[in-house]
Formats: C-alpha cells, structure tokens, sequence
C-alpha cells in the first residue's frame, strides 16, 4: 500500500491551508491508499477523522508531530503526548511503552526543527524520513545516509500544507491495511520503502 504519512490539516494545524475532505480527494486520484493527519502537536482531529473515513470509505490515521526539546517527532498509537516540550528519548520511551511507532521528520531540514546529529543519540527510533516534502535534497539525502547508518526504516512523506504537495512523497508497505492497529503492527514488522510522485503513478525508490 503507499501512504503519505505526514499530512497538516487545517483545523487544529493554523499553518495549513488544506481540509482532510481535500486531502482525501487528492489522496484517491493519486491512487494512495490512506492518508497520516499528523498535526502540530494535536491530535485533535481523531473523532472526526474516524467519522469521515467512515463516510468515505478511505483510511485515515491520526498521528501526532510533536515538538520535543531536539526536534520533531511523528507518532503514532499513543492516546495523549506531553503538554510542554520534553527530551526526545523520553517521548520516545513513553511511544514504545504504548506499543506505538514514532519517525524522526525531516531531520536536517534548514528549520532548526529536526533531531539532526540527536538521531544518533537517541534509541527506540522506529523510522526516519528520508524523502519530506518540505526539506530540499541535500536534506533528504543526509537522512537516508544517517537512516541506513542506524539501521531505521525509510518513510516517503509530503508534510503537505498546501493541496499541490498533498502526496509529493509517500511510503510503500507491503500489505493494505485499513484500521490504525494493523498499520502500527505493519510499520513496526515491515520493511518500507519510500516512493516519489512523477506525475502519473509512484516510483518505489531505495535511493534518490
Ligand atoms: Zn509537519
């Protein structure tokens, strides 16, 4: 299945200007499989993210970009994340003990926001994002050189807040899945592989 798995929606993300109805619609003409609504440390779309993939029949998973001290971190099954801004190993540690899957997002992005050299610091990283919309190459490229370093998997994502970056970049998985435990449980078992929009259909790449 491909997945954009770092998407901004405009209700509880204020810098996006993208609704999840859009988001879904570009999603579908792309062909991906679902979508990740990954806000700025909200994950206040839940309810209504659950209801509307009901309605449309289209996978939703609601994860989080929390803001740790180091950087942000893209997360996914937990219930709630730290009100204030903590160590990234500790919001690491608090996912793994949710049984959940946590990305290290654009880490050398020129935003000051990413872990940069953290990520060798850190344990209990599941994935990093080698190919972020918003990053330029020379980015990406460091973090697929510090993701095959550290053993991490490779995830593809748009980090969209506009609809034309919606799917820009996504992640290949091997299996569809539909409800957020299976894909939790795939992420965490599975190799994954990012993929590049080129106009018409994806290109599962393993360098770029
Ligand atoms: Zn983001």
């Amino acid at each position: 299945m491909l997945v954009d798995m770092h998407l901004h929606e405009s209700t509880y993300s204020l810098d996006s200007h993208i609704n999840l109805e859009q988001i879904v619609t570009i999603a579908r003409q792309k062909g991906l499989d679902a979508v990740c609504i990954t806000d700025h440390d909200s994950m206040g779309l839940r309810e209504y993210a659950a209801e509307y993939a009901k309605k449309v029949d289209f996978p939703i998973f609601v994860g989080v970009e929390y803001y740790s001290l180091q950087g942000d971190i893209t997360a996914w099954g937990i219930d709630t994340f730290p009100d204030h801004r903590i160590d990234a190993q500790i919001f690491i540690d608090q996912v793994n003990a949710a049984g959940g899957f946590c990305v290290s997002c654009h880490p050398f992005r020129n935003n000051k926001r990413g872990l940069e050299e953290n990520l060798r610091r850190v344990r209990g990283l599941h994935g990093v994002e080698v190919l972020n919309g918003s990053a330029d190459q020379e980015a990406n490229r460091t973090a697929l050189r510090f993701c095959r370093e550290l053993g991490l998997k490779a995830i593809g994502a748009s980090d969209a807040h506009t609809t034309e970056q919606i799917g820009k970049y996504v992640t290949w998985l091997p299996e569809k899945v539909t409800t957020l435990a299976d894909f939790i449980a795939q992420l965490r078992r599975c190799d994954t592989r990012p993929a590049i929009w080129n106009g018409t259909g994806y290109d599962v790449v393993d360098a770029f």
